[in-house]
């Protein structure tokens, strides 16, 4: 049993559950997963996007690049106030058929360029507390379309569960005067869940994962957010996303999410993106009770992705 590195979270490791008959269908199809959209159907590419609306693009209007798009199907809205927020769609690509790890690593760093420049835009919106950036890849992971893209979801609230967070990394910054993740970063950079380290990030899988082969990056600066990543940050960024999705997808062959979380004026926040492929379906125990079981050590996750 293992307990989060701040949060009242647990999660039991029991790699043994991998050897139940059908226990963990890891080799689900990524494939299948797909909802199969025809070229000429789809919202994404430029026979059917009306750039016109655009909120944001890269390259050229008629030679595009990355685009950024009101979402059509907003659960919030900036007129609604009630449900109050933002939410847009990063197109990641022109092209339908190309995944993100299938694009260039300088493409993947000018898609995280785009993250800081929305959330620069929104920031100044003084009734946004939150802004999520996310991406869902395959069926598992809530992807209803295949043409490579990710959201931004920003709101006028703090979400119960980070708000929780926020305040036991302040308790933990009053008691000590250190920010716990910068004390996790050296913790975890000499351990044996270190999986890539440079002189800008760490990329490691956290002690308590819930997810197997979950993993984080994190710059090793304290930053709060997205738009204070310097360019070799942003490189670096690029680079270890990219070669972790690449193992996800064509050595795991399954779902994922990555997100990041952004408390909008909390300097005392420090900044990650969560990677999280989706080889196990929450059950009885974790819907019950709350509490996760892992089949996959982090310890052994951290060894695959370390693997060239
Ligand atoms: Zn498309
Ligand atoms: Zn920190």
């Amino acid at each position: 049993m293992r307990k989060d590195y701040i949060q009242d979270k647990y999660v039991i490791i029991a790699p043994r559950r991998l050897d139940r008959p059908h226990g963990e269908d890891v080799n689900f199809d990524l494939q299948s997963a797909h909802q199969s959209v025809r070229l000429e159907d789809c919202v994404f590419c430029p026979p059917r996007l009306k750039v016109g609306g655009a909120l944001l693009v890269v390259g050229s209007k008629k030679d595009w690049q990355i685009m950024v798009v009101k979402n059509i199907y907003p659960a919030v809205s900036l007129d609604n106030r009630k449900a109050y927020g933002a939410q847009e769609v990063v197109i990641e690509t022109p092209k339908h058929h190309l995944q993100l790890e299938e694009l260039s690593v300088k493409h993947v760093e000018k898609i995280l360029e785009v993250y800081a420049r929305r959330t620069k835009a929104l920031m100044k919106n003084q009734k946004l507390e939150y802004i999520l950036i996310f991406k869902n890849n395959g069926g598992r992971a809530g992807a209803s379309l295949q043409h490579a893209h990710s959201q931004i979801f920003a709101t006028g609230f703090i979400p119960p569960h980070l708000l929780d967070k926020s305040q036991r990394v302040q308790a933990y910054k009053l008691r000590t005067g250190r920010c716990v993740y910068c004390d996790v970063i050296k913790e975890e950079s000499k351990g044996p869940r270190r999986v890539y380290e440079d002189h800008e990030v760490l990329a490691f899988t956290p002690y308590a994962s819930l997810y197997n082969y979950e993993i984080w990056i994190m710059p090793k600066r304290h930053l709060d957010n997205v738009t204070n990543l310097n360019e070799a940050e942003l490189q670096s960024f690029a680079r270890v996303l990219h070669r972790i999705v690449g193992k996800v997808v064509h050595e795991l062959k399954l779902s994922y999410n990555y997100y990041f979380h952004q408390v909008v004026h909390d300097e005392d926040q420090h900044l990650y993106i969560k990677i999280t492929p989706r080889g196990s379906a929450w059950a009885g125990v974790e819907i019950g009770s709350g509490i996760v079981v892992n089949p996959v050590a982090p310890e052994a996750a951290a060894k695959f992705y370390r693997t060239k």
